[in-house]
């Protein structure tokens, strides 16, 4: 049976750093929404222009074209095993639809693990946000996480930038997003018990080990 991990955690936790380091470590595909988005935008597609629109708000891009875009990435053959879902679902109706999908995949979600921080180092954290231009995946810090060389991508040389949305306005907005339409998706996967906290504020390798254990478990 395939398997699907769901990272959940407010902007700047870390799903994304973790989600990468545990796709290298398992089978698992690394699906994030907001990457997926940014390439629609780079590749000019009506959905990449809708969904900018809201994301340099810092607003949700709407339920409906989110959970199809996500229906269509989950279907391809890299997704066989699974995969770790990395910023999706956001919403009571995405993850009632996460569920919907998934039994069509003949899989689940096994495990929700939930990333915590408090406000001020979500938003020192994404304020030194730099990535990978080549892959969005790649992801540094300016203090905490340091690329080798300053600006340059560890992995394919390729070019850091900083996200539009990584201004401190938009992220205070994104992280009262977070709470009040997200957030709610904590008690639901603990009803279901399927949540596993852990304490994000601690080094990326300490945090990546915990997952790790847990998911192999
Ligand atoms: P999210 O995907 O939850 O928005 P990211 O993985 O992009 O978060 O991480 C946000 C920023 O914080 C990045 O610059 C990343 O390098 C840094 N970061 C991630 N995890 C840690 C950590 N445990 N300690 C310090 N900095 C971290
Ligand atoms: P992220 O890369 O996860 O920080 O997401 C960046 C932005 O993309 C968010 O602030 C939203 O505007 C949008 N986004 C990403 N995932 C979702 C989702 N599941 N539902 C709605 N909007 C999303």
């Amino acid at each position: 049976m395939a398997k699907y991990i769901v990272l959940l955690g407010p902007p700047g936790a870390g799903k994304g750093t973790q989600a990468d380091f545990l796709a290298k470590k398992t089978k698992l595909a690394h699906i994030s929404s907001g990457d997926l988005f940014r390439e629609n935008f780079k590749k000019e597609t009506e959905l990449g222009k809708l969904a900018k629109s809201f994301m340099d708000k810092g607003e949700l891009v709407p339920d409906n074209v989110t959970i199809d875009m996500i229906r269509e990435r989950l279907s391809r053959a890299d997704c066989k095993e699974g995969a770790i879902l990395d910023g999706f679902p956001r919403t009571a109706a995405q993850a009632d639809a996460l569920e919907i999908m998934l039994t069509d995949f003949h899989g689940q979600v096994d495990l929700v693990p939930y990333i915590t921080a408090d406000q001020e180092i979500l938003i020192e954290r994404a304020s030194g946000r730099w990535v990978c231009r080549a892959n969005n995946a790649h992801i540094y810090h300016q203090l905490f996480n340091k690329p080798r060389q300053a600006g340059i991508c560890d992995v394919d040389n390729a070019e850091l930038v900083q996200r539009d949305d990584d201004k401190v306005e938009t992220v205070a907005h994104r992280i009262k997003v977070y709470l009040e339409q997200t957030a709610p998706l904590v008690k639901y996967y603990r009803d279901h018990n399927k949540l596993f906290e852990i304490d994000g504020t601690q080094q990326v390798e300490v945090v990546s080990a915990m997952l790790l254990t847990r998911i192999q478990k």
